[in-house]
């Protein structure tokens, strides 16, 4: 149990860290909102184009996600993980909001970011 929630810190750790790298590099650039980045562990696994509808799993030690791509967004629809919180989320579009599965260390966040998300930022820096 305790090396169970170890786990859980370390990969929150993670991808608070990587969360915050993100922000960083956002502020200052203006990317295509229409895509995201799917990352395992903070490693960067694949570049989503949201334009296109798509389903495909990503597998990783930690277990698999069954992502659906469709109308410009994107959502993990199935999941091996504990609590399903990844796919309790739901569908989010290329600039609103992100997608983690903390049991799986896998993040879904937009590449690129707008001024109108801004006060989001200001809330998860804080
Ligand atoms: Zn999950």
């Amino acid at each position: 149990m305790a090396k169970y929630k170890k786990d859980i810190i370390l990969t929150a750790l993670i991808l608070l860290s990587f969360l915050a790298f993100w922000l960083i590099r956002s502020n200052g650039s203006k990317a295509d909102p229409k895509s995201v980045n799917i990352y395992v562990d903070g490693v960067l696994l694949r570049a989503v184009d949201l334009s296109v509808d798509d389903e495909f799993r990503i597998e990783s030690k930690h277990g698999y996600n069954d992502i659906t791509v469709k109308d410009g967004k994107i959502a993990v629809t199935g999941s091996d993980c504990d609590g399903k919180d990844c796919v309790k989320t739901g569908y989010i579009s290329g600039n609103n909001g992100y997608i983690a599965c903390l049991p799986h260390g896998l993040l879904i966040s937009p590449k690129g970011d707008d001024s109108d998300s801004k006060g989001g930022v200001d809330a998860f820096a804080y």
